[in-house]
């Protein structure tokens, strides 16, 4: 999925741990689907119509709080509990205070800052308190998965297939060790399928991906002294609060060029234009490529270290906000209001998976039976963590008790997702692991 070219160029353009490493422009390269993701032709002019249309009418943001309920998945290597990978709970929960500080310019925070142009995005986290299953739930999972670290190229698929919530409730964050330099990556958003309706050659993109943020646990949360490894200068947690920022919509604030005859954007007109990322705390603060305006060293969306961030521009906010409003698995995945979580009084919306099917595993794994509570199984297809659709399976009707088997025996292992379309067209979205 990932364009080796491209990939190979930018491994060899950028010096070795001079700078932040993250991977999530290298993950969203997709061929033909590039065009569908944050920077991209459709996403842009997506976002543009979405803008003015907002802008012109009474329907703009109302600035309520964006909640988003957070899982965190830990793939830990057999460590005790609070050691090494196997992060303890205080480090998780102190990642989820610093993405408040940080999305919230929380007064006497690291995240305050007194910038013109710096804003509270209204958008908040906090661990979910109720798993899939609608059991109780501190949001944290811990997985020994006898890994000591992981390829983001070669094994996205594979770590997140370890545990995976629903993503259109839930914001998925694994933590592990990753191989080589990286510390992070995103999946971006990307176009609704509402949206494509009259964009040509629209590619058959089913609505299930791997979605979510792969942060390396040695950056994740505030990290005690003496345990970030190489990476001490990225020990405040602000990896995850720049990878967030992708899986929201926004790119690189220097639009990923090299110079300023690129003329690269981040689609946000209140973050200078710059010809590259900036890196380190540079002092005096380098000239943007208008100057005399600087670079805005202090964006979260730069690679600056941890401990000079505290910025999310009002341009950058209103297109996160976008796409909350807008974007598949991301605005199923907010609720609106003074509590963040999965309640059980939520309405269920288009695309949501609240209630409608379960799924249940036959122990010796050749089949896998999905049961309808409430609705009928109009369309049911099986994907695989990309998302492509899975067709080597046959379905049975069990019409004794209105559920369907799927005779998986030559699925190969992972984590697959089942989904149902009922008669009005709702799917309803489940999971299930192939061992
Ligand atoms: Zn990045």
């Amino acid at each position: 999925m990932i364009r080796y070219g491209f990939l190979f160029f930018i491994l060899l353009s950028l010096p070795v741990l001079a700078q932040r490493p993250c991977a999530t422009d290298a993950q969203a390269i997709n061929g033909k689907l590039r065009d569908y993701f944050p920077g991209g032709k459709y996403f842009e002019s997506a976002v543009r119509n979405l803008r003015d249309t907002e802008e012109k009418s009474v329907t703009s943001d109302d600035e309520s709080i964006y909640n988003i309920p957070v899982v965190v998945h830990i793939l830990h290597n057999g460590e005790a509990e609070g050691s090494g990978r196997n992060i303890s709970a205080e480090r998780v929960q102190s990642q989820i205070t610093i993405l408040n500080q940080d999305y919230g310019k929380e007064p006497g925070s690291p995240g305050f800052n007194s910038h013109p142009s710096g804003v509270d995005t209204r958008i908040r986290f906090c661990l979910a308190n109720q798993d899939p299953d609608g059991n109780p739930s501190n949001g944290i999972v811990r997985v020994n998965t006898g890994v000591d670290a992981f390829n983001i190229f070669t094994q996205n698929a594979f770590l997140k297939g370890f545990s995976f919530w629903n993503p259109e409730k839930y914001l998925n964050i694994w933590v592990c060790k990753i191989e080589g330099n990286f510390i992070g990556y995103a999946q971006y958003p990307m176009i609704s399928p509402e949206w494509a309706d009259s964009i040509p050659m629209m590619p058959n993109i089913e609505d299930v991906q791997p979605d979510g943020v792969v942060i390396e646990y040695r950056v994740f949360g505030n990290v005690p002294a003496g345990e970030s490894g190489p990476y001490t200068a990225y020990n405040k947690g602000r990896t995850a609060s720049h990878e967030i920022g992708h899986y929201l919509g926004l790119l690189h604030i220097w639009g990923d060029g090299f110079s300023c005859l690129d003329n690269k954007t981040d689609y946000c007109s209140d973050t200078p234009p710059q010809a590259t990322f900036t890196s380190g705390c540079p002092f005096p603060i380098p000239e943007s490529c208008l100057p005399p305006a600087k670079s805005m060293i202090e964006n979260y969306m730069d690679y600056t270290n941890d401990g000079c961030m505290n910025i999310f521009t009002a341009e950058q906010k209103k297109r996160m906000r976008i796409v909350l409003r807008n974007c598949i698995r991301r605005k199923t995945v907010k609720t609106v209001g003074s509590i963040c979580g999965i309640s059980a009084t939520e309405p269920a919306e288009p695309g949501s998976t609240k209630k409608g099917i379960r799924l249940l595993s036959d122990p010796e794994g050749n089949f896998v039976e999905v049961i309808p509570s409430g609705i009928e199984i109009r369309e049911l297809s099986v994907f695989d963590l990309y998302g492509r659709k899975i067709t080597a399976y046959e379905t049975e009707r069990n019409f004794a008790a209105y559920s369907t088997r799927i005779k998986i025996p030559g699925l190969r292992p992972g984590t697959y997702f089942v989904r149902v379309k009922d008669g009005s067209g709702i799917s309803r979205l489940a999971s299930f692991r192939r061992f």
